[in-house]
């Protein structure tokens, strides 16, 4: 499908959740966000639905987000019932990684074809400052057996304060190489702000080149990160919610109001 300013779109980035077991300091304020509440979190049918009627309107890249995807009850079988849908091409998932080791293989299983997993820094001091709490050997153990399993190339995304030129940064690279992964670069958003920037080693963050839907967890098909417009799978269907999103996809994005990346699915 082509958006008004002849964008070709075949992108649609699926939030599972707005749940995480991670708080990172540049996602998440300390104390969480206020969370949906269950009964409007779409289930697996609905995805599937809205998943089915994206395909069939011209995507055929389907990621895996959240908040954090591994966090989502029996979310293997959800993995299986979207890699069933013919016409989808690359199958991918984006995770913090902590829970990754315990499933790298059923997801391969499953069907998954790739993970990109966040790792913004290696040393486990640093990493437990910037996610508050988190764990980087459960995090190293999981891109292993992510790459053990096949789910490559796996991709590692390393949020930076400037550049790729800092520290932690620079223990990343090193790392991606030593285990051949890729690794792209993304230098810290502000939603409210609307401050963007190209992602160093991949394609986010340039509108010129956007090619992207986002389905929300709570069901609404949002056509840019930096911007408010959404439209209910509920209340519309699936089919009119993507149209209307195709049409409404601005030109570039300005700001948005929501809380955190986790509750549109960075
Ligand atoms: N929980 C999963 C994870 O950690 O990969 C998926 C969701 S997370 C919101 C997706 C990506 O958004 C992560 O790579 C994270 O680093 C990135 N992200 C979150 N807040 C950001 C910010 N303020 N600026 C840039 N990237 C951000």
């Amino acid at each position: 499908m082509q958006d008004r300013f002849g964008r070709r779109i075949n992108y649609l980035r699926v939030s599972v959740t707005d749940r995480c077991n991670l708080r990172c300091s540049y996602c998440m304020p300390e104390g969480g966000v206020g969370l949906v509440p269950h009964e409007k979190i779409l289930s697996f049918e609905e995805i599937l639905f809205v998943v089915h009627a994206a395909v069939e309107m011209g995507v055929d890249k389907v990621r895996l987000t959240g908040g954090e995807p591994l966090v989502r009850r029996r979310v293997v079988d959800l993995v299986a019932m979207v890699a069933g849908v013919e016409g989808i091409r690359d199958l991918a998932m984006t995770t913090n990684g902590m829970l990754l080791d315990e499933y790298a293989g059923r997801l391969r299983e499953a069907g998954l074809m790739r993970v990109n997993v966040s790792l913004d820094a290696v040393d486990p001091e640093r990493f437990s400052e910037i996610t508050r709490g988190g764990d980087v050997d459960r995090v190293l153990a999981g891109i292993e057996s992510a790459i053990s399993e096949g789910l490559t190339p796996v991709r590692l995304n390393c949020v930076v304060r400037r550049s790729s030129d800092e520290a932690n940064a620079r223990d990343v690279a090193r790392f991606a190489q030593e285990h051949g992964c890729e690794v792209c670069f993304i230098r810290r958003m502000d939603l409210a702000a609307g401050e963007f920037w190209v992602v160093d080693g991949g394609t986010g963050g340039d509108c010129k080149r956007c090619n992207r839907l986002r389905l929300s967890s709570d069901g609404l098909v949002r056509p840019c990160l930096f911007s408010d417009l959404g439209f209910s799978v509920r209340e519309l269907g699936a089919g009119e919610a993507i149209g209307r999103a195709l049409e409404a996809k601005p030109q570039c994005g300005t700001s948005s109001g929501a809380e955190a990346f986790s509750s549109i699915g960075g």
